[in-house]
């Protein structure tokens, strides 16, 4: 057994085959030839990985030869070098493996985790969590279209850098046959606006209405709901934040669900996370954007045109565009807030800017608020007045896409870090302005 620094060996393959027009593309790694440290390595301290002959080969197309075994006391993992991948991977449609545990490991660890990842140069991760039981060879395959995001920046197909098996602690396998596989010219690694909406109606009783606009794709299985006008409306949303963020206009069209009662609305987001290989808890809020994919649920007081549909567009329009995921975190949620105020005004909202500024137990203080972290929906009010002043303001209007571009790079809406460098201001200094301008713009409590 090597230590991790001086792996074994391994081989890459790619191979071009199926005689009738269409042909399969394989990236293959099947640990056959030549040194394996030429293009993969271990990180973690406590991981030893190695080649090692394949262990009680099973039944003829599995794995044959030999494979890499990984060791891990610690968390760690295996992943290709730099270079090795194309950067590009958006064609391929899945990324398949053979894994096998001993009898030992079996009786040791019943259950373990590891994770598939697929990390970029910019530290954005695609991964997907592999839950491994019992003893012996099994075959995963996993959609690259149902990966998950990492925390920080968005991953993006597109520019890919490495591929990995990440052990999440102690554990001892051996992988064979890691394939990225293209066996389906119509598919490839995004999720696509069908695939959603597919999980969501697929089961509906109901008829499934769509709506589709440049920017926007909606669906639901609302007998009232007006898809189309749904998705004009949500055009006309969209084309204020590429007018106000015209740096930020380019991306997907974003999927709104409305289903047809809340039920079905709450039972959704748990159903996305286990696609997605996560435990995603119902919702509590009237509408909950998941995985960059909005759904809310139909209300016959508000029609086709309810506020909360335009609030979860705009996280979801947002999210590719501003290049991490929301967090629930003051940006994100300031601007949807202020998105939907300005399309669906809300009758008493001056009363509560104007409470917010008497009482500062209404209130937070800015350097909380903006930490990047969740905010309740007790300072969405506040968040919207802050994004509002930071967008709109004569002072701090100029630094608008510069602080954004420092958010995207960051993947985080911290604030702290761009205050000085960006918007040239300090947290008293903000905070100060920031009450000037509500007062200017919302008036004082008598
Ligand atoms: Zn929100």
């Amino acid at each position: 057994m090597f230590n991790a620094r001086a792996l074994g060996a391994f081989a890459a393959a790619l191979l071009l085959a199926g005689a009738a027009g269409w042909a399969e593309e394989r990236i293959e790694f099947d640990f056959e030839r030549g040194p394996l440290d030429a293009q993969w390595e271990a990180i973690g301290p406590k991981l030893m990985a190695s080649r090692q002959p394949v262990v009680a080969a099973p039944a003829k197309g599995g794995p044959a030869g030999s494979g890499l075994n990984l060791s891990a006391v610690a968390a760690g993992g295996a992943f290709t070098k730099e270079g090795v991948l194309p950067a590009d991977l958006s064609k391929f449609d899945r990324l398949e493996f053979w894994v096998h545990r001993s009898e030992d490991e079996a009786r040791t660890r019943p259950q373990v985790d590891i994770e598939a990842r697929v990390t970029g140069k910019d530290g954005g991760r695609f991964w997907r969590r592999v839950p491994l039981e019992g003893a012996g060879w099994q075959k995963v395959s996993l959609p690259l279209h149902w990966f998950r995001w990492g925390q920080g920046r968005l991953p993006d197909w597109e520019h890919v850098d490495r591929l990995g098996v990440w052990l999440r602690g102690p554990s001892d396998l051996q992988i064979d046959g890691l394939a990225l596989v293209d066996d389906d010219a119509e598919r490839g690694a995004a999720l696509a606006p069908a695939d959603v909406i597919d999980l969501a109606f697929k089961v509906s009783p109901r008829e499934v209405r769509k709506g589709a606009s440049p920017h926007a794709v909606v669906a639901g299985d609302a007998p009232e709901l007006d898809a189309k006008q749904l998705a004009e409306h949500l055009e006309q949303v969209a084309k204020a934040l590429d007018d106000e963020l015209p740096e930020f206009s380019e991306g997907p069209p974003a999927v709104l669900l409305v289903f047809a009662n809340d039920d079905d609305y709450r039972a959704f987001t748990p159903r996305l996370g286990e696609r997605l290989g996560a435990e995603a808890p119902a919702p509590q809020s009237d509408g909950y954007t998941l995985h960059g994919v909005a759904t809310a649920a139909w209300n016959p007081r508000y029609g086709t045109l309810r506020p909360v549909y335009t609030h979860e567009f705009v996280h979801a329009y947002l999210i590719p565009r501003l290049g991490y995921d929301n967090h629930g975190d003051w940006l994100h949620e300031g601007l949807a807030a202020r998105t939907q105020l300005r399309f669906h005004p809300q009758p008493g909202f001056e009363k509560i800017v104007q409470q917010g500024l008497a009482d500062p137990a209404a209130r937070s203080p800015l350097e909380h608020l903006a930490n990047g972290r969740p905010i309740p929906v007790q300072r969405y009010w506040q968040a919207a007045t802050l994004v509002d002043m930071l967008f709109a303001s004569p002072k701090y209007a100029p630094h608008r896409a510069a602080l954004l571009a420092a958010i995207r790079k960051a993947g985080s809406a911290a604030l702290g870090p761009h205050l000085r460098s960006v918007l040239e201001t300090d947290w008293a200094e903000l905070e100060t302005d920031w009450k000037q301008w509500c007062a200017a713009k919302y008036g004082v409590a008598n």
